[in-house]
């Protein structure tokens, strides 16, 4: 078992896009593993590999509670989206900030599995939300910067301090 750090905004890499993954062995697998284990620790529904520092496209979610499922994707791609939903959205590396985003309802999505073969998944509502949300990481977007103006604008002052937290962990003592 190994926890990694989950960076936080404004780390750069997190604005990173990550790289495709071009080789499926141990790894890929431990990569996988040491994600789930930080995930669980630190009570989330997904991450994307760049959260823990690696430029690699791969993400895991575990909705199994949600009534949906757990899974890791590699380097997945949107085949289609369709409809409209709209809650609250919160991510590991804003930590403590929760806010609605439109997105679409359903999405089909193709990706490779551990194996390296390709699949394809229809998802709906929170399960959409989460994939695109995780999509999102691997091409360099948080979705703090996703959100209408108005409301970007009413949480700059939060956002800040999320930023700034960093920063200050970040200062030698
Ligand atoms: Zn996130």
């Amino acid at each position: 078992m190994a926890i990694r750090i989950i960076l936080t905004i404004p780390d750069p890499v997190l604005y990173t896009s990550s790289l495709p993954v071009t080789s499926f062995g141990r790894d890929l697998r431990n990569l996988v593993r040491d994600m789930y284990d930080t995930m669980n620790k630190a009570n989330g529904v997904g991450l994307a590999a760049v959260q823990a520092g690696v430029l690699q496209r791969v993400l895991i979610i575990d909705l199994e509670h949600q009534g949906f499922r757990k899974g890791v994707f590699i380097n997945p791609v949107l085949l289609e989206s369709s409809g409209e939903q709209r809650s609250e959205e919160g991510c590991l590396s804003v930590p403590g900030l929760s806010v609605p985003l439109t997105r679409p309802k359903k999405v089909v999505v193709e990706y490779q599995n551990l194996s390296g073969r390709t699949e394809r998944v229809e998802a709906e509502n929170l399960f959409a939300r989460a994939l695109l949300h995780e999509m999102d990481h691997l091409d360099g977007k948080v979705f703090i910067d996703l959100l209408e103006p108005d409301l970007r604008l009413a949480h700059a002052e939060e956002i800040e301090k999320i930023k700034q937290g960093i920063r200050i962990e970040a200062v030698p003592s």
